[in-house]
C-alpha cells in the first residue's frame, strides 16, 4: 500500500491558496466559517453564508497589541449562533418534509462547555427555538438552573443522581422551568418516589433505555447491555410498573437514548432510532404519558472534511441525522396509532466544535540540514566503506533496496560500538552516512509522489520538529488521551509553498506531548506541512473546531494553565472584544496546587540575605532575583514572544 504525498510536488512552480487551501483541507472541514483569503492568511466567516469576515491573522496581531499574549482561544459566538440556527432549520425542514406532526426541541449539554459566556449566549440564542440545556451532574444542573430562563425550554436532568440532586430539579418545576429527570440507574426509582413523597409535587420523568443497536467507534460502549447508564428493558418495565403503583406513571413523559458521541456512520443511528421509537410506542401502549423523545448526542463534527465513516469524520449531514430522526419516529408512531412525540436532541459537539480557535506561536525548529559526506577512505572500516558505498550508488530504481541495505549496515556499526570496534568517532561517520542516504531516499520518495509502506516512517524520521508555545494536556487533551484529530494549519503565509515537513512538540517535558498525526483523506498523516521560519518574524497555527470537551478536559501538567480567550463579535464595522477572559498567571497555577506567593517569595528572600552575608551574591543580583521572582506570579504561564 502507498500513500499519497502532498498534492503537489517539490519543483512546483509558483503555489497558490487554492493550494493551501486543498492541502489542509480548509474546504472539507472549514466550510461555510474558515477560508483563505488572497493576502495568504486564514479568514474567518463568523455568520456563516449570511456574510462578514475577519482576517484572523490581522486579528490576532491587534489582539497582540491589547496585550492578549499567545496562546489565545478565540471564541466567535456568531459562529456558535449559526450552528445553532441551522441544526433547528434542519428540523424544521424535515418537520415538514414528512408532516410530522410534533416538534422539536434541541437541548445542549453543558458537559460540552461549560464556559459562562458561551452558555449565556447559546441560551440567549436559543430563546426563539426554546432550545434548552442537558445537565449530567450536580454542579451542571446549578448553571442549567440559574440560566436557563426561555419559557417551555427543557432542562433535561441526566447523570448520577442523589436526593440533593432530585429534590432541586423537581422543585425547579415551580419556577416555571420544565426539568426532567431521566431515571438513567435503578435505584433512581426508588430515590424519585421518596422525593415525591416528601415534597408532594409531581415531577416530569424520562427513562434512559440501554438500547441493543450498538454505537460504532471510541463511544461505541455508550450504549448495550454493558453500558454505564440507562436501564434494561426488563428493568423499564419494573420501573413502569413501581411508578404504576404510585400513581406517578403519568410522570413518565420522556424516552432517552444516547450511543456514543461522534457517530461517523449514519446507519448506526438508524437502527438506534428504530429501536427507541418502538420503545417509545410501547411505553405509551402502557399507559405512560409519553411526550417527548430524545435522542441523545452522537451528532458528528467532520474533521479531516473526508465525508467519510472514518473515525474523524462522518458519512452524513446535519440535514440527513434530522431526517432520520423524524422519519423514523414518524413510522414508528402511525404504526402504532400514537401521537408523535416531541424531539429532543442533545448535540453537543456539533453545536460548539467550530465556534473556537486556537492559535499559538511556533517557538523555533530544530531542522535536519542536508548532510554531504566525504568518500570513504580504502582504510577506513569496512563498514563505513558499505555505508559509503550504498549511500553513492543510490538511484531512483534502487533506493527502497538500498534503505534496507543502510539499514543493516547503520545496525552493523552500533553493534560493532558496543563491542569496542568502532571508535566514537567512526560511529558517527557512519551515522552521519546513513542519515545522507535517508535524506536522498527522501527526495526520490518525493520526486515520485507515492511511499512504499516499508518506507513510510521515514518520513516522520527525517521530518523537522516545530516547537509550539503550547501545552496539548492543556489544549488539545484528546490528541492526547484518544488520537483525535483537530485541523491544524498555519493562519498565514498560505500563499508560500510550505516546504518543510514537521511533527509539532509542545512545551511540556513530556514526550506525550507533542502533535504527529494529522489529518487527511478518510485517514492520518504523520507530519504536518509547514513553512520554514523566518527569523524575527511571527510563525502563527491555528487548531480548529476544538470548541467542544477540550477546555474543561485540559489539565496543569508541567502547571500551564488555561490560555488566554477572547470573545469577538462580527459588526458592520469590523468586530467587538465582547469578554477577554485571561489566562492562568503563574500565582494562580502555584495556588492550586497549595502554594501560597507570599510565602515563597518569603523563602527566596530569607536564601538571598544568607547568600548576601555569606558574600555569594552582590546587594544588586539579590535586588534582580527578587524583582524576577515576584514578578513571575503575575506572568502568563506560556512563553513571551519577546
Ligand atoms: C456527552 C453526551 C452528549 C453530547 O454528545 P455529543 O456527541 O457531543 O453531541 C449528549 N447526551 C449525553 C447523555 C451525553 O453523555
Amino acid at each position: 500500500m502507498t500513500y499519497p504525498e502532498s498534492p503537489r510536488s517539490l519543483s512546483s512552480s509558483a503555489w497558490t491558496i487554492e493550494d493551501s487551501e486543498a492541502l489542509y483541507r480548509v474546504k472539507g472541514w472549514g466550510e461555510p466559517y474558515f477560508s483563505v483569503n488572497a493576502a495568504g492568511n486564514l479568514t474567518v466567516s463568523p455568520k456563516g453564508d449570511r456574510g462578514g469576515s475577519l482576517d484572523l491573522f490581522e486579528l490576532v496581531q491587534s489582539l497582540q497589541q491589547r496585550n492578549l499574549a499567545l496562546p489565545l482561544l478565540i471564541r466567535f459566538p456568531d459562529i456558535l449562533e449559526d450552528r445553532l440556527d441551522r441544526l433547528n432549520a434542519c428540523f424544521a425542514q424535515a418537520i415538514s418534509r414528512y408532516n410530522y406532526t410534533g416538534h422539536y426541541r434541541g437541548v445542549f449539554p453543558v458537559k460540552c462547555n461549560q464556559q459562562r459566556h458561551l452558555l449565556e449566549d447559546l441560551v440567549r440564542f436559543g430563546q426563539p427555538y426554546q432550545f434548552g440545556l442537558e445537565a449530567g451532574s450536580k454542579p451542571e444542573l446549578m448553571i442549567a438552573l440559574a440560566l436557563l430562563d426561555s419559557p417551555g425550554a427543557l432542562l433535561i436532568c441526566n447523570g448520577y443522581k442523589d436526593r440533593d440532586y432530585i429534590e432541586t430539579a423537581m422543585l425547579a418545576r415551580q419556577l416555571g422551568k420544565t426539568p426532567i429527570i431521566v431515571l438513567e440507574q435503578v435505584e433512581e426509582v426508588s430515590l424519585v418516589l421518596e422525593a415525591y413523597r416528601n415534597l408532594g409535587v409531581k415531577p416530569i420523568l424520562g427513562v434512559r433505555a440501554k438500547l441493543n443497536a450498538k454505537g460504532s467507534g471510541r463511544w461505541g460502549t455508550s450504549a448495550g447491555d454493558r453500558a454505564k447508564f440507562g436501564l434494561t428493558i426488563p428493568e423499564i418495565v419494573t420501573a413502569v410498573d413501581a411508578l404504576k403503583a404510585e400513581g406517578l406513571l403519568s410522570s413518565l413523559q420522556l424516552l432517552h437514548f444516547h450511543i456514543g458521541s461522534q457517530i461517523s456512520d449514519i446507519s448506526v443511528l438508524k437502527d438506534a432510532i428504530q429501536e427507541a421509537g418502538q420503545i417509545y410506542a410501547q411505553l405509551a401502549l402502557l399507559g405512560a404519558n409519553m411526550q417527548y423523545l430524545d435522542v441523545g448526542g452522537g451528532l458528528g463534527v467532520d474533521y479531516d472534511g473526508s465525508k467519510t465513516s472514518f473515525s474523524a469524520s462522518k458519512n452524513y449531514n446535519m440535514q440527513n441525522y434530522a431526517n432520520d430522526i423524524v422519519a423514523a419516529v414518524k413510522d414508528a408512531c402511525v404504526q402504532h396509532h400514537i401521537a408523535m412525540p416531541t424531539l429532543v436532541s442533545e448535540s453537543g459537539r456539533a453545536l460548539a466544535s467550530h465556534q473556537s480557535v486556537l492559535v499559538f506561536n511556533i517557538l523555533g525548529s530544530s531542522e535536519a540540514a542536508p548532510i554531504t559526506p566525504q568518500a570513504a577512505q580504502e582504510d577506513e572500516d569496512l563498514i563505513i566503506r558499505n555505508l559509503y558505498e550504498t549511500y553513492s550508488t543510490l538511484n531512483g530504481e534502487n533506493y527502497q533496496e538500498r534503505y534496507h541495505d543502510a539499514e543493516k549496515f547503520k545496525d552493523d556499526a552500533i553493534a560493532a560500538f558496543r563491542l569496542g570496534y568502532l571508535s566514537l568517532t567512526q560511529r558517527a561517520r557512519a551515522e552521519q552516512i546513513y542519515w545522507a542516504c535517508c535524506q536522498k531516499i527522501q527526495i526520490m520518495i518525493q520526486q515520485q509522489g507515492s511511499v512504499p509502506d516499508d518506507l513510510r516512517s521515514l518520513s516522520s524520521a527525517l521530518s523537522s520538529i516545530y516547537y509550539m508555545n503550547l501545552s496539548v494536556f492543556q489544549s488539545a487533551p484528546d490528541c492526547w488521551a484518544i488520537d483525535q484529530l483537530f485541523p491544524i494549519l498555519p493562519i498565514h503565509r498560505l500563499h508560500e509553498e510550505p516546504s518543510q515537513r514537521a511533527t509539532l512538540a509542545d512545551l511540556t517535558c513530556d514526550s506525550d506531548g507533542k502533535l504527529d498525526r494529522f489529518i487527511g483523506q478518510g485517514q492520518t498523516k504523520p507530519i504536518l506541512e509547514l513553512h520554514p521560519l523566518e527569523p524575527g518574524k511571527p510563525y502563527c497555527l491555528g487548531m480548529f473546531l476544538g470548541g467542544a470537551y477540550q477546555e474543561i478536559m485540559g489539565n496543569l501538567h508541567n502547571l500551564f494553565g488555561d490560555t488566554n480567550a477572547v470573545h469577538i463579535h462580527l459588526t458592520p464595522q469590523g468586530y467587538d472584544i465582547e469578554h477577554v477572559v485571561r489566562g492562568d498567571t503563574l500565582g494562580e497555577v502555584l495556588s492550586y496546587v497549595q502554594y501560597d506567593s507570599e510565602a515563597m517569595v518569603e523563602r527566596i528572600r530569607i536564601q538571598a540575605e544568607r547568600a548576601l552575608q555569606a558574600g555569594h551574591m552582590t546587594l544588586g543580583e539579590s535586588q534582580q532575583l527578587l524583582q524576577r521572582y515576584e514578578e513571575s506570579f503575575r506572568a502568563y504561564t506560556y512563553l513571551s514572544s519577546h
